[in-house]
């Protein structure tokens, strides 16, 4: 990589990051984040800083498994940037996890704190292994030993980590036990994403869907649409996109369709939200067989037409193959990367409004910020402040964006990427350069 400063020819913005292919999310990040450093003139030094991490660590992590053979795992933590406040990032266990992956997630997190104000950088975490294969006990010494070689790195002043895919509420709580008796005193703001009842916070599971809710509430505003005249549709019926279903429908909104892994669910008079939620709680978390509407692919489901769509299941859903055929309103992203960037300048043309992930699902982080002040203060809110409080951070980034997006002329994506990267390349110039 070159080192030379060179303004006139804006090449290094195209060289740092991951390689990875052309319509993965994570290549998709990265054009927006170069194409966010040529609006702001960021000049070379400053992008270099912002595009390569700050610590990247690998680490071998022995395990004695229930037949009594020893495996070794490989874990990763990448704190990608600190400038802000100590890092945050979930962990992930998965077969294919890797360093390149774990970086560029790491990225994203920086950026998505960024865009919701709350005091933190970004970071993630991973182990390769299949948690499919492991038993209870295989996966708590796995998690603890991992929070064993990393008791350098995290701390609620340094790093904190969360649950992602494969961790959840439990594999939090080991690692907060393992760190507090290394440290010999109870540190519950080591990580958020805690069972209640070991300090974590009301409102935290439902968060996500409740932040993709109020920015979706603020677009319909700026639209002057009113949300009990709209129509809704909702790809992905877990955490995420059942709490958006059933906030929008307490709305008064039409939700017309939904769909799982099993298909799509359409009823042009309105669904029964929470009819569709007990029923999956009572089907094994599945839609199949649900009968009150008619099924439809998931392919179908994109191209309905209707005022909002929410992704929320997984990424790259709406490409280059059917961004034209897209005729919702807004489409308000749930999921982390369901629209990739060759898809955005068609559904730009399109007069399509896309609220971008980095804000629109960055409620769940939002109220791990919260569980953190909470732990700290060792005093603990009830969920209607939570709730107010979220959805107050929510509106107030959206406001934000909105504001950058008129400003510039772009997109609210693009305004998401200026505004995050500009907030921690201000902060950086004014902490400045430790030499
Ligand atoms: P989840 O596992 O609870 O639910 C995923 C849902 O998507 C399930 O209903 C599943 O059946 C469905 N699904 C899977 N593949 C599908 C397909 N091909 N077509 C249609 N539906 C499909 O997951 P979640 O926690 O709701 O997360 C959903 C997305 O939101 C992910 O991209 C995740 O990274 C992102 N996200 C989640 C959170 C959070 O707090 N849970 C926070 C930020 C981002």
């Amino acid at each position: 990589m070159s080192s030379k400063k060179d303004s006139s020819n804006s090449n290094f913005y195209k060289e740092p990051g991951p390689k990875l292919s052309a319509e993965s999310p994570f290549e998709s990040m990265m054009e927006r984040f170069r194409f966010a450093a040529e609006i702001l003139k960021l000049d070379e030094g400053m992008f270099q800083y912002l595009a390569s991490p700050v610590k990247q660590i690998i680490v071998s992590i022995p395990v004695v498994m229930d037949n009594g053979n020893i495996e070794v795992f490989e874990g990763y933590r990448v704190i990608h940037d600190n400038v802000l406040g100590p890092s945050k990032g979930g962990l992930r266990f998965a077969p294919d996890v890797n360093l390149e992956e774990v970086k560029a997630l790491a990225s994203w997190m920086t950026w998505k704190c960024a865009v919701v104000n709350v005091p933190f950088g970004g970071a993630k975490g991973g182990v390769r292994c299949n948690p499919k294969e492991l038993s209870m006990t295989e996966l708590e010494r796995l998690t603890r030993r991992y929070t064993a070689a990393m008791l350098e790195v995290f701390g609620p002043n340094k790093d904190i980590p969360a649950p992602d895919m494969n961790t959840n509420e439990q594999v939090m709580a080991w690692i907060m036990d393992t760190y507090s008796m290394n440290a010999q005193r109870t540190e519950t703001a080591v990580v958020t994403g805690k069972p209640i009842i070991l300090g974590g916070s009301q409102g935290r599971k439902e968060a996500t869907g409740r932040g993709v809710v109020t920015v979706t509430l603020a677009a319909l505003n700026k639209m002057g649409i009113m949300p009990n005249k709209t129509k809704v549709v909702v790809q992905g019926f877990g955490n995420v996109g059942s709490v958006s279903a059933q906030l929008m429908y307490e709305q008064g909104a039409k939700i017309i369709a939904v769909s799982d892994i099993s298909g799509g669910y359409y009823n042009e008079n309105g669904l029964d939200i929470p009819k569709m939620i007990t029923y999956v709680k009572n089907n094994n978390n599945s839609l199949e067989g649900f009968k009150e509407a008619e099924k439809i692919s998931n392919e179908q489901l994109l191209e309905l037409e209707c005022d909002v769509l929410i992704p929320a299941a997984k990424e790259d859903q709406i490409n280059r193959t059917n961004a034209h055929k897209i005729r919702a309103k807004i489409i308000a992203e749930g999921a982390n990367g369901p629209v990739t960037a060759n898809a955005d300048s068609i559904l730009e043309q399109n007069g399509v409004m896309v609220i971008p992930d980095i804000l629109a699902n960055a409620g769940g982080v939002t109220v791990s910020y919260f569980e953190w002040v909470q732990d700290r203060q060792g005093y603990f809110w009830t969920e209607e402040r939570v709730n107010r409080r979220l959805n107050r951070m929510m509106r107030n980034a959206f406001d934000n964006l909105y504001q950058v997006s008129e400003e510039y002329s772009i997109t609210l994506r693009q305004a998401a990427y200026v505004y995050a990267i500009n907030r921690v390349a201000t902060t950086l110039k004014l902490r400045g350069i430790y030499a």
